[in-house]
């Protein structure tokens, strides 16, 4: 058999979304869904575009790597009770939020 082709680098996946769901979060202590510190340390890959005058655009910009390091409940003032919620599984009422087709 040929070898097959790489379809990634490293470690890292070369996913190419826009959008990626964002990870939502509950405390258990208090049912807190909104608020919360998160401390997230990030690798990223842009493109800095200078002008002559050396004025710096960053464009395109891509997260490499991710990793959200601590969570913490505004209301509780600490993270013990916070859980990750997996998208989609969040039950928000009829007309809690003006947001359209998010599904
Ligand atoms: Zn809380």
């Amino acid at each position: 058999m040929p070898p097959v082709a790489a379809a990634t680098v490293g470690r890292v996946t070369t996913d190419a979304t826009d959008a990626p769901s964002p990870t939502r979060y509950r405390c258990e202590a208090c049912g807190n869904l909104t608020r919360f510190d998160v401390v997230t340390s990030r690798r990223t890959k842009a493109f800095h575009h200078y002008s002559v005058g050396g004025e710096l655009t960053v464009e395109e910009e891509q997260v490499l790597d991710e990793n959200v390091e601590e969570v913490t409940c505004r209301w509780c003032g600490h993270g013990s009770a916070v859980e990750t919620i997996e998208p989609g599984a969040v039950t928000v009422p009829d007309g809690a939020t003006g947001v359209e087709g998010a599904g």
